[in-house]
C-alpha cells in the first residue's frame, strides 16, 4: 500500500477530552475519529487492528470447537422481559432503546444470552445435542455513564460474546475452562501482560468468574494480587487473610466511658485520645431493603460494599442518613456504639477483624462520648459475622499470608459461570439419559475487541508513539522513501516494495512527497514494527537502514541484502510473540 493513495492522516493536536494515552494515539496515529461520546469511527489503518484482534480471537475460538453465529442486534422487549433482563437494565440506564413505527419496543443489545437462549432452545432437544458453545463478534450498545478513553470504554464497540449450553455442572466445567485457555492463547498473541482474577459473580447468581486484565495505570479496575503464590482478584471480590491485631495478647479492662466533646469523625477521636485507628471499632450503619444493618469493622478498614451486600444477602446498600442513622439506632451519627444498639430487630454483621477485640474504643451512643476497654466479644451483641473489609496493600494474602499489592488494570474479558438462570427463564430444557427434563447449564464469555486493541497500545508505547506488538500493528513494515523526486531514490524503494510484497509481507510504503523528519515522525507515532530507509546518503553508497520499533535500533545494509534481512527481522519479532 502506497500512503500516496491512502487515506491516512495523522494528528498534532492531542484531543482535548483523551485521558488515556492509548487513546491520545490512536487518534494522533490517524486510526479513529470521534463522531460523539462513546461513538468513534476506524480509519483504514485503524480497522486493520481491530480487524487483526477479532481475527485472533475468531481463530482460537474456532479451534476451540466454538460455533460462530449472528445473533440480532435489533432486540425485541418482550424477550427481555422474558428473561427479566429489560427492568434491571432499565433501572441501571444502560439500555439503548427505540421504538418502531407502530409502537413495538426494542432495545440495542448490550450482550445476547436471551437471543442465543432461545435459538438453542428452539434446536436442543436431547442431552446428545450437549455440549455446545455459540459465539459472535458483534457491536454491542450500551449507554456507559461515563464513556472514555476511546475504544476502551465506548458506547458503541465491538465484542466477543459466546455461551456455552452443557447438560451438568461438570460439563460446564470444561466449557469454561475450555474458554479460559483460548483466551489466555488469545491475550498471549495480542502481546498483552495480563492476569487472571477472581471477580465478583454479582446479582445474577452466578458461580465462578474470572476476570484478564491487563495491568496499566489507566486501568479503572483495582487488581489485588499476591506475587508470592498467584492470588488475583478484582478489588470488589478481593479480602485479606487475618491481620496482625493491635490488642494481641492483651487482657481486659473493664468499660470506661470517655468524654471526647465534637469528636464525632475517626480521625478525630484518634488524635483526642492519641490511640491507633486500629484500636477503634467503627459502626456503619447501612440501609437496606430488608431494613437496618450495622456493620462493625476496625477503625482503620473501608467497607467493602459488595461483600457486605453478598454477606447480607442483600441487593441495595446505602449509608444511612443522620436522621436515619438516630432513628434506628438511637444515637448520633459518629458515637453509635455496638453495646448501646436497641436490642431487637436490628441487624448486627461484624467483619472477621474484631472477633477477637478487647480494649477497643467505640462509640458511647451518645453524643460527645465514647467508651475505651470495650471487648466486643463482652460488651456487644452480633448477629452475624464474615469478611468485609476491603483489601489493603500490604495486608496479608488470604492464601499464603505474604504481602497484597493493588494495583490498576484494564479488564479486556470475563467468564462466567451462568447456571440456568436464563435457561429456566426462557424455557431451555432438554432430556436426560433418564428421560427427565432439565434446563440447560450456561457460561457467558466476553472480550472486548476496541478494548483489547487500546490496552495493547497502553503497554506498548513510547513517548514518540505506538510500539505495535507485530500481531496487532495495521502492517507490519514501513517502507521510507526519503527522497522521492530523485529519480534513482524512487527506483530502488519502487523495487524493493515490490519484492517485499511479493513475498507476502505486509508493506505501507512512504512515497509522499514530504521531508524525511516529517515522515520518520509519522513512522513511529503509527509504530510500524519494522521500518525500512531508502534514500540520503546509505543510498549513495548502496545501502538501506533497517529499524526496529521496539528498541529504536538501526542497522545498515546493502540494498541487495534488504528483503532478507527484513524477513529476518519479522521471523524474530514473530517469534519473541512481539
Ligand atoms: P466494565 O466493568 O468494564 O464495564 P463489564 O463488566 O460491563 O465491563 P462485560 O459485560 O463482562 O463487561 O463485557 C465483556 C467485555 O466487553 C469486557 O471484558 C470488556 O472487554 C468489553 N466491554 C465492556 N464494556 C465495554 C465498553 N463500554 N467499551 C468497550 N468494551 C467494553
Ligand atoms: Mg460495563
Amino acid at each position: 500500500m502506497r500512503w500516496s493513495r491512502y487515506f491516512l492522516q495523522t494528528v498534532r493536536e492531542v484531543p482535548g477530552d483523551a485521558e488515556a494515552i492509548s487513546h491520545v494515539l490512536l487518534i494522533r496515529a490517524g486510526m479513529i475519529r470521534r463522531v460523539a461520546a462513546g461513538i468513534y469511527a476506524l480509519t483504514p489503518l485503524g480497522l486493520r487492528s481491530h480487524r487483526k484482534t477479532e481475527a485472533i480471537v475468531r481463530q482460537e475460538m474456532d479451534r476451540a470447537g466454538c460455533l460462530e453465529v449472528e445473533l440480532p442486534i435489533l432486540q425485541p422487549r418482550e424477550l427481555w422481559e422474558e428473561s427479566g433482563r429489560w427492568a434491571r437494565y432499565e433501572s441501571e440506564q444502560i439500555l439503548f432503546h427505540l421504538k418502531d413505527r407502530k409502537g413495538g419496543e426494542y432495545c440495542l443489545a448490550p450482550t445476547a444470552e436471551e437471543a442465543v437462549t432461545t435459538m438453542v432452545r428452539s434446536g436442543v432437544t436431547s442431552y446428545r445435542q450437549l455440549p455446545v458453545t455459540l459465539y459472535q463478534i458483534r457491536t454491542k450498545f450500551r449507554d456507559e455513564i461515563r464513556p472514555r478513553f476511546g475504544l476502551m470504554r465506548g458506547r458503541e464497540f465491538l465484542m466477543y460474546d459466546g455461551y456455552s449450553f452443557d447438560a451438568d455442572a461438570s460439563g460446564l466445567d470444561r466449557s469454561y475452562r475450555t474458554q479460559d485457555a483460548a483466551y489466555r492463547r488469545v491475550f498471549e498473541r495480542c502481546g498483552l501482560d495480563f492476569t487472571v482474577v477472581e471477580a465478583d459473580t454479582g446479582a445474577i447468581g452466578g458461580t465462578d468468574s474470572q476476570e484478564f486484565m491487563v495491568l496499566a495505570d489507566t486501568g479503572e479496575d483495582a487488581v489485588v494480587r499476591c506475587a508470592a503464590c498467584g492470588y488475583g482478584a478484582n478489588l470488589e471480590k478481593a479480602h485479606a487473610g487475618p491481620r496482625p491485631a493491635p490488642w494481641k495478647d492483651e487482657t481486659e479492662t473493664p468499660l470506661v466511658e470517655v468524654e471526647t466533646p465534637g469528636k464525632g469523625g475517626i480521625d478525630d477521636v484518634v488524635e483526642f485520645l492519641g490511640i491507633t485507628a486500629s484500636r477503634m471499632i467503627k459502626c456503619l450503619v447501612y440501609e437496606t431493603e430488608q431494613g437496618f444493618a450495622v456493620a462493625l469493622l476496625r477503625g482503620d478498614l473501608e467497607v467493602n460494599e459488595i461483600a457486605l451486600k453478598h454477606a447480607l444477602g442483600v441487593e441495595h446498600l446505602t449509608l444511612a442518613s443522620e436522621e436515619k442513622v438516630e432513628k434506628a439506632t438511637g444515637s448520633p451519627v459518629g458515637y453509635v456504639g455496638p453495646h448501646a444498639l436497641p436490642e431487637e430487630s436490628i441487624r448486627v454483621i461484624a467483619d472477621e477483624s474484631i472477633r477477637d477485640a478487647v480494649n477497643a474504643v467505640t462509640g458511647a451512643g451518645r453524643r460527645d462520648w465514647h467508651v475505651a476497654g470495650f471487648v466486643l466479644r463482652r460488651d456487644a451483641r452480633v448477629s452475624e459475622w464474615a469478611n468485609f473489609a476491603q483489601a489493603r496493600s500490604g495486608d496479608p494474602c488470604p492464601r499464603c499470608g505474604k504481602p497484597l499489592e493493588i494495583m490498576r488494570g484494564i479488564e479486556v474479558g470475563h467468564i462466567f459461570k451462568l447456571g440456568t438462570k436464563y435457561s429456566v427463564a426462557l424455557g431451555c430444557g432438554f432430556t436426560d439419559e433418564k428421560g427427565e427434563t432439565r434446563p440447560a447449564v450456561m457460561g457467558t464469555y466476553g472480550i472486548g475487541v476496541g478494548r483489547t486493541m487500546a490496552a495493547a497500545v497502553e503497554q506498548h508505547h513510547d513517548a514518540e508513539g505506538i510500539v505495535w506488538p507485530l500481531a496487532l500493528a495495521p502492517f507490519e513494515i514501513v517502507l521510507v522513501s526519503l527522497n522521492p523526486s530523485d529519480e534513482a531514490v524512487r527506483r530502488d524503494a519502487d523495487a524493493l516494495y515490490e519484492s517485499l510484497r511479493a513475498s507476502g509481507l505486509e508493506v505501507f510504503y512512504d512515497d509522499r512527497d514530504e521531508r524525511p523528519g516529517v515522515k520518520f515522525k509519522d513512522a513511529d507515532l503509527i509504530g510500524f514494527p519494522i521500518r525500512v530507509n531508502v534514500g540520503g546518503r546509505s543510498h549513495r553508497e548502496g545501502n538501506v537502514e533497517l529499524l526496529r520499533r521496539s528498541d529504536r535500533s538501526v542497522r545498515a545494509m546493502a540494498r541487495a541484502d534488504a528483503l532478507d534481512a527484513v524477513k529476518a527481522l519479522r521471523a524474530e519479532l514473530a517469534s519473541a510473540g512481539s
